[in-house]
């Protein structure tokens, strides 16, 4: 098999973590390449809600998710890291020389002296009500599983469906963005943040969002568009509502895909790691971000961040075991270049 790209690190994940990872390790004067599925950076980021504020990262007041990513790109332009994108890792070979093969779906080898495996949710779908014909009003006729543009829904009628946090937060975005906004779920209490539900709940008093409980959508309507959808209550009360668009927000199937196939150690469909410095039960193989697990594990960008700074470490002494380490700060030493 003759190897297309060769480096040190390969990163499967272009998300925020595998991004920051480029950054750690280039710090370390190691090599990265980067692979994701996705035809853009910045993983769920980018995908899911890139026009949205974060408010947890340090450093950053508040930070749009994609401001987020472009700063993440920015920082880590010194250390030139190189990038397969659109085309997802398959299958994973180890080398007896300890180091590894990966091959994508189409075909490209990388051969890699470590592997960080940043993969998020991996192959994530989008979970999708049972209501007939909905695929009819995908691929911008109507019906969108995710806000990519918020903009989308300007000056629009539009329906959310959901009783999580997707589901509330893009209600209070988009409460500022689109004509008319119903929020329909099918209980009476959300899933999500109590202070984005009591957020809602205030817009709904101040008549600027429908809020429709105890209910769900159970048919779309329309020619060659999205023109209606109808909302069904509990007691089996139904009413058809004009709209151009209908958001179901009901999160996303997490799917390892091949990851979980490659003979990781795995638990809950996450892959189990070390803490000392995220390595699988596989040496030479590390899982940061939202792919991984262990104990006291929370899927924020914050402590995948700190994953990736210990992962470096890891891979370095993997790959250099003789060599002494030396902690440096970017204060006093900089950003070396590569
Ligand atoms: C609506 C929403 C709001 C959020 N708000 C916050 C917040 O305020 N603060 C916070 O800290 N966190 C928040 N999160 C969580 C945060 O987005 C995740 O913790 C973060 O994205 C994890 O980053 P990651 O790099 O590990 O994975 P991801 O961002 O999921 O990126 C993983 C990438 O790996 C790729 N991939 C997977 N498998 C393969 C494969 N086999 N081959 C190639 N590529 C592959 C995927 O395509 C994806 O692009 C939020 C999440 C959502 C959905």
């Amino acid at each position: 098999m003759h190897p297309t790209i060769s480096t040190d690190i390969c990163i499967i994940g272009a998300g925020p973590v595998g991004l920051f990872a480029v950054f750690e390790a280039g710090l370390l004067k190691l090599r990265c390449h980067v692979v994701d599925a996705l035809p853009q950076v910045g993983g769920q980021l980018s995908e899911i809600y890139p026009k949205k504020p974060i408010y947890d990262i340090p450093g950053y007041p508040e930070v749009l998710a994609g401001d987020l990513i472009q700063n993440l790109m920015r920082q880590i332009e010194p250390f030139h890291p190189t990038f397969t994108l659109g085309e997802r890792v398959e299958r994973f070979e180890k080398l007896e020389d300890g180091t590894f093969h990966l091959i994508t779906a189409d075909g490209t080898v990388i051969h890699c002296k470590t592997i960080c495996i940043a993969g998020g949710l991996g192959s994530f779908e989008p979970r999708k009500p049972a209501i007939e014909n909905l695929e009819n009003y995908e691929a911008g006729k109507g019906v969108y599983y995710m806000v990519r543009d918020p903009e989308t829904f300007r000056d629009q009628r539009i329906v959310i469906a959901g009783g999580g946090d997707s589901a509330l937060d893009w209600t209070i975005f988009l409460a500022n963005v689109a004509k008319e906004v119903t929020l329909v779920h099918r209980g009476t209490t959300f899933r999500g943040a109590v202070d984005s539900a009591e957020k809602v709940k205030a817009l709904h008093d101040a008549g600027k969002v429908n809020l429709v409980l105890s209910s769900n959508v159970t048919h779309v309507h329309g020619e060659d568009a999205l023109e209606a959808v109808t909302i069904t209550a509990n007691d089996s009360t139904a009413r058809t509502l004009a709209v151009e668009s209908f958001i179901p927000l009901f999160g996303l199937t997490p799917k390892l895909g091949p990851i979980g196939e490659w003979g990781l150690e795995l638990e809950d469909d996450a892959v189990k790691v070390n803490t000392l410095d995220y390595s699988t039960s596989v040496p030479g193989v590390y899982a940061i971000g939202d792919i991984n697990t262990y104990p006291g594990k929370l899927k924020l960008i914050l402590c995948g961040f700190h994953e990736a700074a210990l992962m470096a470490q890891g891979a370095y002494k993997h790959i250099f075991p003789d060599k002494k380490y030396v902690l440096k700060y970017t204060t006093v030493n900089g950003v070396p270049t590569l």
